[in-house]
């Protein structure tokens, strides 16, 4: 399986880090090794000192598909779930400032915790659900789907004209306002409307 993930898909986000708000998606992958799962310890990385949470709503991909039409694209994901895009924030401004790629800074092992997954149908409406991180238990990170950029369609569509989607594949769809530093011994819990989905320490 593979992680795609979109940067800047809430313009609040985009502007607190002084990017433009795209025109196009802006797109990177984590691999297989960034996954962490059953709210596992995250264990911070020597390498950096400014690791950042970015928690996110993540689509779980259904069927295989590629040059998939937005109109369809509903059909390719039954499941959602949130995560977080660890991302180390000074080495990808660092590569960022040299106009190189973004991998160091967001594929290390471990830089993509995800919850369970749970059945789009159980909502009313995937453009407006509320997200969270709470860290030691104070809110640090709220969104909502409606703020989203691109739609989760119009990414899928967009995403398998250059890359085949496949069954197991996992799209992590963009951070609200909000992201910062984590520290070593902090405990954060993501919420999806009411539900916590995620509950894990930064070791
Ligand atoms: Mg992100």
């Amino acid at each position: 399986m593979k992680i795609i993930a979109i940067g800047r898909n809430y313009a609040e986000h985009a502007k607190e880090l002084n990017n433009p708000v795209p025109t196009v998606p802006v797109i990177f992958m984590k691999p297989d090794t960034a996954l962490l799962k059953d709210n596992k310890s995250f264990y911070h990385p020597d390498f950096s000192e400014d690791v950042h949470h970015e928690i996110e709503i993540v689509l779980k991909i259904s069927k295989e598909g590629k040059h998939i039409n937005e109109k369809f694209a509903g059909s390719y994901f039954e499941e959602i779930g949130i995560g977080i895009d660890f991302t180390a924030r000074d080495i990808q401004q660092r590569h960022k400032e040299k106009g190189l790629p973004w991998e160091l800074a967001k594929a290390f092992d471990g830089s993509a915790p995800v919850s369970n997954f749970v059945p789009k149908a159980q909502f009313s409406d995937i453009y407006n659900l509320n997200f969270k991180l709470d860290i030691n238990q104070q809110t640090r990170q709220q969104g909502n789907t409606k703020d989203l950029l691109f739609s989760f369609e119009h990414i899928i569509s967009f995403v398998s004209k250059y890359i085949t989607l496949k069954k197991g594949d996992l799209i992590f769809t963009g951070t609200p306002q909000g992201v910062g530093k984590v520290n070593i011994g902090e405990h954060l819990e993501g919420y999806l409307e009411e539900v916590k989905m995620l509950d894990f320490y930064v070791k």
